[in-house]
């Protein structure tokens, strides 16, 4: 699932690869940026930084241009070493750049844009994310002031999910820091101290370093689709039901998650 651990391990991926050169190729073979001319556009450039904000990436090029990459639930990256098969079909292929004996492929979108440095820094969207939860340095004091400016009502676990108050907690990390913490994920976010939100980021944060160092996320996967089944901690039947304007699941253990 595509939260802020694999954006990071994706950059750190490909960082090696792409800081400091100028790809030596750049192919955009979806329909969708056909007219759009970035290989023209970026010819040249070399990439000066990979950057990582929650669950997006932005690839800062020379002579302020950026490219913003989100995926969203269907996308992925990728850096290849030449030579070696790609594990999806070239077709899914939005963005190819080859540079020092790797291809980094972007696949299956959706959100990738050309965008000036200027212009990520006024977009809207860009411009309220929240404290990226790996940053090196956790700015809990704006996490928590977000949270309590927003609404109070709200449950807790859907508040973490919002982007602005806090940027890469998806809802993977959501349901297992929140079962980590001892806190139910609908318990309104006025009645959550400041303590136990810091706890459930205490209990994402290692968790997500370490699954962007190893991009293995599948090995922090507690509670997360297991409704039904009892609570590794307690024994209870862990419960599972939507939450939030988007209706994302949340699992849940009734019998430890007060
Ligand atoms: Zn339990």
């Amino acid at each position: 699932m595509p939260e802020g651990d694999t954006i990071h391990y994706a950059a750190n991926r490909m960082r090696p690869v792409l800081e400091g050169n100028v790809p030596e190729e750049i192919r955009t073979p979806h329909p969708r940026q056909r007219h759009d001319r970035w290989p023209e556009r970026l010819a040249g450039k070399a990439v000066k930084a990979v950057e990582p904000h929650g669950k997006h990436l932005f690839l800062r090029f020379e002579d302020d241009l950026t490219l913003h990459s989100h995926l969203r639930m269907s996308g992925s990256w990728a850096t290849i070493p030449e030579g070696r098969r790609w594990r999806r079909s070239p077709r899914r292929a939005w963005l190819v750049l080859r540079a020092h004996g790797h291809d980094v492929v972007q696949f299956d979108g959706p959100v990738l844009e050309l965008m000036t440095e200027s212009r990520t820094r006024f977009d809207r969207r860009l411009a309220a994310l929240g404290p990226d939860i790996l940053a090196p340095e956790l700015d809990t004091a704006r996490i928590l002031r977000n949270l309590r400016h927003d609404d109070p009502t709200r449950g807790i676990a859907d508040a973490l999910l919002d982007q602005r108050i806090v940027a890469g907690i998806g809802n993977l990390w959501k349901v297992e820091s929140c079962w980590r913490a001892g806190v139910d994920p609908w318990r309104a976010a006025r009645a959550v101290s400041d303590e136990e939100v810091v706890r459930i980021l205490e209990e994402a944060r290692p968790r997500m370093q370490e699954s962007a160092r190893t991009g293995n996320q599948d090995a922090h996967r507690v509670i997360y689709g297991k409704a039904g089944q009892p609570c590794p901690r307690c024994g209870t039947r862990i419960r599972s039901r939507g939450q939030g304007d988007d209706n994302r699941l949340s699992y849940w253990c009734p019998g430890c998650q007060r």
